[in-house]
């Protein structure tokens, strides 16, 4: 859609990464630390400094307390941790459920490894979890379940009920769970978000997985990392060291830096909240209905009172006639379910935003 919004000049509202600057003083921190001639291989489990700090956060923020020699691994973006981990975890026959929409490196990253994708769809206007659903699926080759809060594409988050139910599972039956968190701190209505990390026993045998991409506005950078007890995350290391082995050292060094003041990360959900609000605010008067979005950087419309349309056909008629591009959110489902919504990334300038608004009160 990125590509399209780029041939028909559209105001791009579908892939998401912002449209604002990164941080000056981040910035300013790499460059002295590329010239201080911090620009050759780092440890394979990340900067020590950088680890440490991550440590440090999670302890507090999450009340658990965690090793950064052996517990937090830092890898290229969220999406290779996902992948480490599943290839570090699923073997050949394993089945892994995921709930759809997701986010799509998924099914592919497990299918690679030679495990099975088990989907279980989530629908509107809650995509909500349903426990029961989840037990009916369990077989005696369930290895992992999937969970992502705050929801890409939904903007649904999941609850501490949702949290226990998946608890118990997942210790019932010796289930590992990988908890993709990236959005944690892009989170509204001072919502608490729901790590597995604040459930001790059922950190215990899970695995969550973060990403500076989200959380400094820089999606380019891809740094991300994992958490997870030792055990874990000494399988984790062993792929990690074999797929990417380290990552971009002095931006490490410098996110070691700027980690160390929390105003840098704490105000985030309040900055979101701020444009979804913005953002819900310039299509009031359209006909795009609006879901309830909680976290993540990410508004689902219903187009129903406007169109009949296939989603895949609504975001390209809306890109090329309208010149705004959006996500279908079929693709999200591995079946291609199509409830007619379209997501918007609302990580953008007002200026986008007012733009946008104005295109989608007209139709
Ligand atoms: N998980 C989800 C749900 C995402 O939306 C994304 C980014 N779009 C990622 C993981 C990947 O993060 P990164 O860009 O750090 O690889």
């Amino acid at each position: 859609m990125s590509k399209l919004a780029l041939e028909h000049n559209a105001i791009n509202l579908s892939q998401g990464f912002p449209d604002f600057p990164v941080s000056e003083k981040l910035i300013e921190l790499i460059h002295r630390n590329m010239k201080e001639g911090h620009n050759q291989y780092a440890p394979s489990p990340g900067v020590v400094s950088l680890r440490k700090i991550i440590a440090e956060v999670i302890s507090k923020t999450y009340q658990r307390p965690t090793n950064p020699e052996t517990e937090v691994t830092i890898t290229d973006g969220g999406t290779e941790a996902l992948f480490s981990v599943i290839a570090a975890l699923v073997s050949q026959g394993d089945e892994v459920i995921v709930f759809d929409p997701a986010y799509d490196s998924y099914d592919p990253a497990i299918r690679l490894n030679g495990g099975i994708p088990i989907h279980i769809n989530l629908n509107p206007p809650k995509f909500a979890i349903d426990w029961e659903e989840v037990k009916l699926k369990i077989t005696s080759r369930t290895r992992m379940i999937m969970i992502n809060t705050p929801h890409n594409p939904s903007g649904a988050v999941l609850s501490e009920a949702d949290l226990r139910a998946l608890e118990e599972i997942a210790l019932n039956h010796g289930i590992i769970v990988l908890s993709d968190e990236v959005y944690e701190r892009i989170i509204f209505e001072d919502i608490a978000h729901q790590s597995v990390l604040k459930y001790p026993a059922l950190a215990s045998q899970s695995v969550a997985v973060f990403s500076f991409g989200k959380t400094f506005h820089a999606t380019g950078w891809k740094i991300g990392y994992s958490v997870a007890a030792e055990p874990l995350t000494r399988e984790i290391r062993k792929a990690h060291q074999f797929i990417t082995f380290s990552v971009n050292t002095p931006i490490q060094l410098a996110l070691a830096e700027y980690m160390t003041e929390p105003e840098n990360y704490t105000q985030l959900g309040k900055f979101y909240q701020q444009k979804r609000d913005f953002f819900l605010d310039q299509i009031k008067g359209s006909s795009f209905e609006p879901l309830s979005c909680f976290g993540s950087y990410f508004q689902l419309l219903s187009y129903k009172k406007i169109s009949g349309k296939p989603d895949m056909e609504m975001a390209e008629w809306l890109t090329k006639e309208h010149k705004l591009a959006s996500i279908p959110v079929s693709p999200f489902y591995k079946d291609r379910t199509d409830h007619r919504l379209l997501r918007f990334c609302f990580a953008k300038k007002e200026e986008t935003l007012e733009k946008a608004g104005r295109l989608l009160r007209k139709l």
